[in-house]
């Protein structure tokens, strides 16, 4: 297949470099000329704008950092629909908000091209491996084109209905691993203050009610889980900063259905002062660094 790639950044390089190795064809395009250069040395040609990259494609996939971008790369000038073929599918795999994917999708219908949301889960690790889980919003004819190119990329792929149920399931999905993330950090600091070893207390959780997948593959504290961000000096993995994001979305979400949230905006302040103290690069479970207790001067 001949497919436009926009936006190669840390997730869509290794999932543009999945797609060269199985023989499909890319045109890749990212407005940081180092990120395009990275994807042309992966197998991908260049092309000089979204609209160029979409023109002559069968498929357009683009991953971009959240909805601002989204709408920029597709309704903007030298934008995606600008170039798209008519009849021609978009796969959005950003997390963004759901109802820009579906304002984007009602943008792409007029011009006569058709859009899916299909965000994903699993980090740069499960992108190079080829396992994202794959969440798609969209109608089914439209998804079951795209299957076996998603299939590429990952190795769970579940619709999840209309487009924007994509990022719907998304965004609970984080919610649920943004609040884990601080819950866990807090949990590990309360047991260093009262000197209980953390790889114990590592033991107890995982066999207990409190376990969760953070714990198990994003382990907060270092030297605990090998593979782990925390292990390596909070390389990402996943930013505080994307995390914080997406608990935004969220919580926004939440609003405009009058759905009470308390966790979840709790937890996208914590992370959100976790960045403003140098963290926001860094991966999401380096906001057990920003909760280090107060001094033991402090009052109580
Ligand atoms: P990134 O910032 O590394 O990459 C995004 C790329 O998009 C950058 O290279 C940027 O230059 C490019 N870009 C921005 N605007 C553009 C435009 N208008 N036209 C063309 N290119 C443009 O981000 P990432 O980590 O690859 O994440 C991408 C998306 O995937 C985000 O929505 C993120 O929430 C989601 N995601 C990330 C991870 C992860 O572990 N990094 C995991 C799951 C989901």
């Amino acid at each position: 297949m001949k497919i436009g790639f926009v936006g190669t950044g840390a997730m869509g390089r290794p999932m543009l470099a999945n797609l060269v190795k199985r023989g499909h064809s890319v045109v890749a395009y990212d407005i940081v000329d180092d990120a395009l250069a990275a994807a042309a040395r992966l197998g991908a040609g260049r092309a000089a704008s979204a609209a160029a990259a979409a023109g002559g494609a069968d498929l357009v996939i683009t991953m971009l950092p959240s909805s601002s971008h989204v709408e920029a790369a597709y309704l903007g000038v030298g934008g995606v629909l600008e170039g798209i073929g008519p009849g021609r599918l978009c796969v959005d795999m950003s997390t963004i908000d759901p109802s820009v994917s579906r304002r984007v999708a009602g943008a792409a219908t007029r011009r006569g091209a058709r859009f899916i949301d299909a965000p994903v889960s699993g980090g740069v690790p499960r992108a190079e491996d080829g396992t994202l889980a794959i969440m798609v919003g969209g109608d089914p004819r439209d998804v079951e084109e795209a299957r076996p190119v998603l299939a590429v990329m990952g190795a769970n792929i579940i619709h999840v209905g209309p487009v924007g149920s994509g990022e719907v399931a998304k965004l609970c999905n984080n919610l649920v691993a943004g609040v884990a993330a601080v819950a866990v950090s807090e949990a590990f600091r309360i047991a260093e203050g009262f000197g209980v070893d953390p790889r114990i207390l590592t033991d107890v959780i995982s066999k207990s009610s409190g376990n969760t997948w953070v714990m198990e593959h994003m382990h907060p504290v270092g030297g605990l889980v090998a593979k782990a961000p925390s292990s390596h000096d909070y390389t990402p993995g996943f930013t505080t900063d994307l995390m914080a994001k997406d608990l935004g979305l969220a919580v926004s979400a939440a609003r405009d259905l009058r759905v009470p949230v308390v966790v979840a905006p709790a937890a996208q302040q914590v992370l959100r002062l976790a960045s403003s103290h140098g963290l926001g690069r860094k991966d999401f479970s380096s906001v057990y660094v920003f909760l280090k207790p107060s001094s033991g001067q402090a009052p109580v």
